[in-house]
């Protein structure tokens, strides 16, 4: 079921293979009917994760990248729909020769063609695809089916299978039920897939005697049923399953016995996981105020950036999420070390957020606000500093008299709204003797995008007149990239989504320096 902790498993094997020296990589399959994530809310999928190459991604790609320190295209994230349209527009060009097209085998070929040109294109060792959905579900079934006949096609020692499952412990003295365990390895089975490992979510370790019971039930040898308890960190998972012997078993399994495992590349990982654990006694407080607080993962990729650049001082980061639509007493602002406005988008709780940059602005908070916290920030400065009252964003307010924020203008024949913002990884320009550029110590970096809108540049010298300097640009001075006050502790806007671009041990610049400015008095 989703949430259990796929993707970590996922992540988490790779970075074995990866350490062991192996080119691996991940592809995430989804099997909804959306294109890919961009349409859908982040409050009920999680974050849209941004590839370099313009992916709107399911967040599980964000895993991968940060496990593996390593780009993912967009080509790694599987849906419904993009196999289905390259089968309908192949039908519709003619191309099966008047064959009745069908889901058994021309959606099932065209599912195993995309997996097995990611590994051939890339000269991948091992590859590793995550199946979302649960076992049974009717729309992943033509995916099992197509990964079921891979492992015929391939050899039994070409494919294997690990079945991520759920051991709970209902009463008080913890006994692990093995039940939900038992019927989904038989559901899978009934679909033709005997799992070769069992991933056994459970809060504590698994009991030897569960992990025997399991086995039993399942055809799955004891050893290679793992216990995936609770950890304090996701990135001990790669050594809680090293530690039960994983490596030695799937090198066996591909018949790659004797394989360098995972020794020669273990330390540094370690001190990178270990560096990431809870810091109790130095913590820093995040505001991180927007509109879809309400579930962490609408904003996972900006958590895991703050946790990374904690961790390069040696502390802990505690964010609270403060939802932009209700707050009303901005002094509870002042609790937090400082304040962070993620992207975002629509007129709903957006007055919170201008309400909030302001704040941050005249009380001296550091502030780091990112797309849209970037655009409302600059709106808080023309109204209350530059005295255009109304100014807005001609997404909140399209008839503003002020749009100090406007729409891109190659958007405005734009009518489909799926996969048409401005995408992926450009060049962005930081000028000379500015923050920015002391932060990224370069004059030219390459950032991931996901916007429609834009600072309107009519109103620069304005800004600029009054302490607002715009800092990076992009497309020859098209569009501004970054903001910045320099008479303030600190306070930054981007128009790029900095954290996609962090990973642990490898903090995103933007975000050092703003947890940094949060640590000094
Ligand atoms: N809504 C804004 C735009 O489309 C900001 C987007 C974002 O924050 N990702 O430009």
């Amino acid at each position: 079921m989703s949430g259990l902790g796929k993707g970590v498993t996922t992540s988490s094997i790779a970075k074995l293979l990866q350490l062991s020296d192996q080119k691996v990589s991940c592809i995430k399959i989804d099997p909804y009917l959306n294109y890919d994530a961009g349409t859908m809310n982040p409050v009920a999928h999680g974050e849209v994760f941004v590839t370099d190459d313009g992916g709107e991604c399911d967040m599980d790609i964000g895993n991968y990248e940060r496990f593996l320190n390593q780009d993912i295209p967009k080509s790694h994230n599987i849906t419904t729909a993009q196999v289905y349209s390259s089968v309908i527009n192949a039908e519709r060009k003619g191309e099966y020769l008047g064959a009745c097209v069908q889901i058994i085998p021309h959606i099932t070929d065209e599912i195993k063609n995309r997996i097995r040109k990611i590994a051939k294109d890339e000269e991948l060792d091992f590859l590793i695809v995550e199946c979302g959905g649960t076992v049974g579900d009717i729309e992943s079934l033509p995916f099992l089916e197509a990964l079921r006949q891979m492992k015929v096609e391939e050899g039994p020692q070409g494919v294997i299978f690990v079945h991520v499952t759920l051991a709970p412990s209902l009463d008080v003295v913890g006994e692990q039920k093995t039940k939900p365990t038992q019927h989904s390895a038989q559901e899978l089975r009934r679909i033709g897939i005997q799992p070769d490992f069992l991933a056994v979510r459970c809060s504590l370790p698994l009991q030897e005697k569960t992990k025997q019971k399991i086995a039993m039930f399942t055809n799955v040898t004891a050893s290679d049923v793992l216990s995936c308890h609770d950890a304090k960190s996701i990135f001990e998972v790669p050594q809680m399953l090293y530690d039960q012997g994983i490596m030695d078993s799937i090198f066996t399994k591909f018949n790659k016995v004797g394989m360098l495992n995972a020794s020669a590349n273990w330390d540094k990982w370690n001190e990178i996981s270990q560096k990431m654990v809870n810091h109790e006694d130095q913590k820093i407080k995040i505001a991180m105020v927007g509109k879809y607080v309400t579930l962490a993962d609408s904003y996972v990729s900006v958590n895991h950036a703050l946790k990374h650049a904690g961790a390069e001082i040696g502390k802990s980061v505690d964010i609270g999420l403060i939802d932009s639509e209700s707050i009303e007493d901005y002094s509870i602002l002042s609790n937090y070390d400082g304040i962070l406005v993620p992207g975002g988008f629509g007129t709903r709780g957006s007055e919170g957020i201008i309400n909030t940059a302001n704040y941050a602005r005249e009380n001296n908070i550091p502030y780091l606000g990112i797309c849209f916290g970037f655009q409302l920030a600059a709106i808080a400065f023309g109204r209350n500093v530059l005295k255009l009252e109304d100014s807005n964003s001609t997404e909140i307010k399209p008839d503003t008299q002020n749009p100090i924020v406007d729409l891109l203008p190659e958007q405005k024949d734009v009518s489909d709204m799926g996969g048409s913002l401005r995408l992926g990884a450009n060049d962005v320009q930081i000028k000379d003797g500015t923050n920015a550029q002391k932060i990224y110590n370069s004059n030219v970096i390459s950032k991931r995008h996901r916007h429609r809108y834009e600072i309107n540049k009519q109103y620069i010298p304005e800004f600029e007149k009054n302490g607002l300097i715009f800092s990076a640009n992009s497309d020859d001075g098209k569009r501004m990239e970054m903001l910045e006050i320099p008479s303030h502790k600190f306070y930054l806007g981007v128009q790029f989504h900095p954290e996609f671009n962090s990973r642990p041990g490898f903090p995103e610049k933007a975000f050092s320096a703003f947890i940094k400015a949060t640590s000094e008095k």
